[in-house]
């Protein structure tokens, strides 16, 4: 099952499939950390995108595209993907879908985490990520163990320079202008649900389960 998690910057989408990967067995591909984790690395790649990643814009779709439908072609994310950050627009939804169809695969399911901009100010504010896999914790809601280091790998937790500032503003209004557009695009195609987001994080991965659960059978029934 290939797989779309759309939800603006503190939706908890990088929470939500996390869990959702490790639920459904599919691969977890999210552009930002691909970005993140190039320029770690100093890669060509890497360094071009850095300069777009801290004012907060998009990276261009040509660079962006190559980089996920690249990604998505190699042999662990045959079985399904879970896309997380891509696409961002029309443009993006459209190569994606022609790149899949090359391979005889295309989108199934798109989910939409539904969460009020106050509240996604409120949340990235306390957003910390770790430096070694990018695992995300809230100081509000889902604070670590111990403060400043992983759970998980106990590498040290950062914010991000764009989860401060003018940046923060110009991604919201980025994901409200124009990866709101997605919504339209993949409800005509009957593959869109929509989650409450404003709910703890066990609430909301359990209606997304059992809403993919309910949209499974209505596929099923045809
Ligand atoms: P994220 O971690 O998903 O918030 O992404 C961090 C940054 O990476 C974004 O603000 C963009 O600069 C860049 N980025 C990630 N995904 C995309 C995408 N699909 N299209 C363009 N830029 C992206």
């Amino acid at each position: 099952m290939n797989i779309i998690l759309i939800g603006a910057q503190g939706s908890g989408k990088g929470t939500q499939a996390e869990k959702l990967t490790s639920s459904l067995g599919v691969s977890h591909v999210a552009s930002g950390d691909m970005f993140r984790k190039a320029f770690d690395e100093k890669t060509e790649l890497g360094i071009k995108a850095n300069a777009y990643l801290d004012r907060g814009e998009l990276v261009p779709d040509d660079i962006t595209v190559a980089m996920v439908l690249s990604r998505i072609k190699e042999p662990d994310c045959a079985n399904g993907v879970l896309l997380d950050g891509f696409p961002r627009n029309i443009a993006q939804a459209q190569s994606l879908d022609e790149g899949l169809k090359e391979t005889g695969r295309q989108i199934d399911v798109v989910i939409y985490l539904d969460v009020p901009r106050e509240e996604l100010l409120k949340r990235l504010s306390g957003r910390f990520i770790c430096r070694a896999n990018q695992h995300v914790y809230n100081l509000y809601a889902n604070p670590p163990k111990v403060a400043g280091v992983c759970d998980l790998d106990g590498s040290e937790l950062y914010q991000r320079s764009d989860d401060r500032g003018e940046a923060v503003q110009i991604r919201l209004d980025i994901f409200f202008n124009e990866t709101i557009q997605l919504l339209d695009y993949y409800g005509s195609q009957q593959k869109l649900i929509e989650v409450n987001g404003n709910q703890d994080i066990d609430q909301v991965h359990t209606a997304i389960l059992s809403q993919l659960n309910a949209f499974k059978q209505r596929k099923n029934k045809g």
